[in-house]
């Protein structure tokens, strides 16, 4: 089987679909964010970005690039998280209708935001039920297009134009540090990375926990782990796709991880010394900068994509406090 990887054509085209219509999101600097890791880190806020996370862009991108034929048909997904809450304001947006499958035991105020903004959500239970096949079969009731949150070429093409951004905003960059959990994001990154700045290291981050990604670049095929556990939500695929990890394997520098201690650590910093709320899993970039994960050489310029800011406040509150 040969399968089409998405290239940065695809990025250039998403960013022209999502002109005007997803946030060009900050770029940030803190200068003790560059004496703690003795780089010059530039922070992406796409904890910023519409609907509080850059799977906006991939949502967006994948729904606006459906024919006529199968916009009328509608879109459905499966997630509890950031992507389900894209693909319905991205559905709402661009006049779609979206379905939405859960797990029943998903958090209330998910299932909320995700009605608010227009979708249908179809609950299932996560230990006798198996979401891919509910989603097959409402598929074939429905007639409905499945846009999967991570292995799909638009919403790869929409999650680098982040990191086009980025590279667009402050220029060539040493390092690139990506937030790594299905690869979409990493996998877009990458082939922005490529194309503006070819010498910059590309890595992607994931939660110690669930090192599914880290274990699969080194073996050269994909690997698949117990659900893993971790404050990362954002992050614990079991596995990669076959299409992001076609572009990984092929334009990534290295895998790396981090531990949730790490991760608080991160997200503390930001809220304490430059004031903005970034989620657990949004966090994992910066906390390989921040723990030493990865060594940065004196004055490197490290981009950052900070991925989210969506996280429930009492939890966040629990972070924030925890010593
Ligand atoms: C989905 C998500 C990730 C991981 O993105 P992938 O494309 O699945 O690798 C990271 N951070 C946040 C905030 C997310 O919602």
């Amino acid at each position: 089987m040969s399968l089409v990887l998405p290239t940065y054509d695809d990025v250039v085209h998403a960013s022209a679909t999502l002109n005007g219509v997803a946030h060009r999101t900050p770029v940030m600097t803190s200068r003790t964010a560059d004496r703690l890791t003795g780089a010059r880190m530039f922070f992406k806020c796409e904890n910023l970005q519409r609907m509080g996370a850059f799977k906006f862009r991939g949502g967006y991108n994948a729904i606006a690039n459906l024919t006529p034929e199968q916009k009328r048909a509608g879109v459905l997904t499966y997630s509890s998280g950031n992507h389900a809450q894209a693909i319905a304001l991205s559905g709402k947006l661009l006049n779609v209708a979206t379905i939405i499958i859960m797990p029943e035991d998903a958090p209330a105020a998910k299932k909320a935001a995700t009605e608010e903004y227009g979708a249908t959500v179809v609950t299932y239970d996560r230990y006798t039920q198996s979401r891919d096949e509910i989603a097959a079969e409402m598929q074939k009731q429905t007639g409905m297009v499945l846009i999967p949150p991570y292995d799909h070429l638009h919403v790869i093409a929409g999650q680098g134009t982040a990191a086009k951004e980025l590279i667009e905003d402050v220029g060539e960059l040493d390092y690139l540090l990506v937030c790594l959990g299905g690869g979409g994001l990493l996998a877009g990154s990458a082939l922005s990375a490529r194309a503006l700045s070819p010498s910059c290291k590309v890595y992607g981050v994931e939660p110690e926990a669930g090192n599914d990604g880290q274990q699969s670049f080194r073996k050269g095929e994909v690997v698949t782990i117990a659900p893993p556990r971790s404050i990362a939500d954002g992050a614990l695929t079991p596995y990669l796709g076959q299409l992001t990890f076609g572009v990984i394997k092929r334009d990534v520098t290295d895998i790396l991880t981090v531990t949730d201690p790490q991760l608080i650590s991160a997200l503390k910093f930001f809220a304490e010394r430059m004031k903005i709320v970034v989620e657990p899993t949004g966090c994992l970039g910066a906390a390989a900068a921040f723990s030493g994960a990865l060594s940065l050489p004196k004055d490197s310029r490290v981009g950052v994509i900070l991925s989210g800011g969506n996280v429930d406040l009492k939890d966040y509150a629990g972070f924030l406090t925890q010593v």
